[in-house]
């Protein structure tokens, strides 16, 4: 039997429009120790992304073929489109003692969580209020008013989750936040050998 340590589990989940795209890539030139997690989706592909690396873009039918063949730890339908995350990935990583990362929606969170087979870490990012995030939705000129609403209204129900998770932090100001989750990991999994940029 091998005397490996597992890795852990770290999922990071927030409502759209909260700032946890743009935490988790701060976090992610702070923190090198990590496995980071690349999910696939069937959502169109923005500009600037990679794919990946931003994301593995599949088409349905690719999609629905994985998950026969039984590749994701967990899946979920968000906003219309398919997410999923890559099971061996995590599983590989976790094996060898190394903790991943996942940036998931609170039904992806809620499957992984209630497998009971990990050991999780996991943060909630919250908006400062519901009015502040609707401006903040408002304000990402690429949604129409249509997929503003039905991002809205999934955000209500995602703030609903929150109480599930381990540690929330509020994104009032986005460095501030992002110092915040970088010492929840810091405390968390790398205890004293940890020498970041806190
Ligand atoms: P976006 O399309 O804006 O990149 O992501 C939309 C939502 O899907 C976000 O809440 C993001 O956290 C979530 N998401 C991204 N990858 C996965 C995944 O693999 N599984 C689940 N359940 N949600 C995901």
């Amino acid at each position: 039997m091998s005397s490996k340590k597992s890795g852990r589990i770290v999922i990071v989940s927030g409502p759209s429009g909260v700032g946890k795209t743009t935490i988790c890539r701060m976090l992610r030139t702070r923190i090198r120790d990590m496995v980071w997690s690349v999910s696939a989706t069937t959502r169109p592909q923005r500009p600037k992304e990679e794919d990946g690396k931003d994301y593995f873009f599949l088409s349905e039918e690719q999609f629905c073929q994985k998950i026969a063949a039984g590749d994701f730890l967990e899946y979920a339908q968000v906003h219309g489109c398919y997410y999923g995350t890559p099971k061996k990935l995590v599983d590989d990583a976790i094996a060898n003692g190394r903790h991943c990362f996942l940036e998931i929606d609170v039904q992806g969170a809620r499957t992984i969580r209630e497998s009971r087979h990990y050991n999780l870490l996991q943060i909630f990012i919250a908006p400062p209020d519901v009015q502040e995030l609707k401006r903040r939705l408002v304000a990402r000129a690429s949604d129409n008013p249509q997929v503003v609403e039905r991002r809205l209204q999934n955000a209500l129900r995602e703030l609903q989750e929150m109480e599930y998770y381990d540690y929330r932090v509020v994104n009032s100001d986005i460095e501030e936040a992002t110092t915040a989750v970088e010492v929840i990991l810091s405390k968390e999994l790398f205890g004293e050998q940890y020498v970041g940029t806190i």
